[in-house]
């Protein structure tokens, strides 16, 4: 059933709590989230940003009939290196017995992904994406998401640290970028930005622009709604073919 979307509707967290792994992480907003929430008191954050499981949300998306795009785990990373693989498979389950639901699932932990995914038959309502915040760790990311098989495979380049160079987008359907949020955000290039977007149009591929964050083109720092989310005077919100057949987009 076709229903609206922008870019995600709710999170699911049945994990919580994190390690930092790569430049991308530097400034983690779930960080100084999970702190907030340990000083009140919420289940999953006991140890504050430690990375731990939270049964008790695992079963979440069974409850909910209303067909929903669900982010994945935006307090922590679904492959962090402490998931035991038993709830790795409780939660692909999750996502196995309720078609009506999407799930996107972004992570920097690429190699974990692959090693677990590649073994098995990836589930038709999983959107899979990599972070790409640089050359040196983010391309990497880019190999391993390329070789899985999922409906959507999308690159989150976000914060956009630096030129990327040439990437090479082989099997990639969607490309979202944006600049950093936050008081000790770093400053994002309008040519990194244009060089992104020029490689999506040469190969065809989604192009997303979700936003400037804390310092606009201009490289003048301000408050992120003030920047925006155009680019030379244009909103670029594009979605892969697959998505745009399913939902109704906003
Ligand atoms: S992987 Fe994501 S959640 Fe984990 S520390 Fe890095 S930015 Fe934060």
């Amino acid at each position: 059933m076709a229903h609206k979307i922008e870019w995600t509707e709710q999170t699911w967290n049945p994990s919580a709590g994190c390690s930092k792994i790569s430049s991308g992480c530097k400034n983690c907003y779930a960080e100084a989230m999970a702190l907030r929430l340990q000083a009140m008191n919420t289940e999953g954050y006991e140890n504050g940003f430690k990375f731990n499981t939270v049964p008790s949300r695992l079963n979440d998306p069974l409850k909910r009939k209303k067909p929903t795009v669900y982010f994945v785990n935006s307090m922590s990373d679904i492959f962090h290196e402490d998931m035991p693989h038993e709830y790795l498979d409780k939660i692909l389950g999750v996502i196995r017995n309720t078609p009506q639901h999407t799930y996107q699932i972004l992570t920097k932990r690429a190699d974990r992904m692959y090693n677990y995914l590649s073994k098995k038959d990836i589930p038709k309502n999983i959107w899979l994406g990599v972070t790409v915040e640089n050359v040196k760790d983010g391309l990497p990311r880019i190999e391993k998401l390329r070789n899985l098989n999922a409906t959507v495979l999308f690159l989150s380049v976000e914060p956009l640290l630096e030129d990327l160079g040439e990437i090479n987008l082989t099997n990639i359907d969607w490309v979202i970028v944006g600049g950093e949020s936050g008081n000790r955000a770093r400053p994002m290039d309008e040519k990194w930005v244009l060089n992104i977007k020029q490689q999506c149009e040469i190969n065809d591929i989604a192009f997303f622009f979700k936003q400037w964050g804390a310092w606009g083109a201009d490289k003048v720092k301000r408050n992120k709604k003030e920047n925006g989310k155009s680019l030379n005077g244009k909103i670029w919100q594009q979605y892969p073919e697959i998505i745009e057949q399913q939902y109704i987009l906003v």
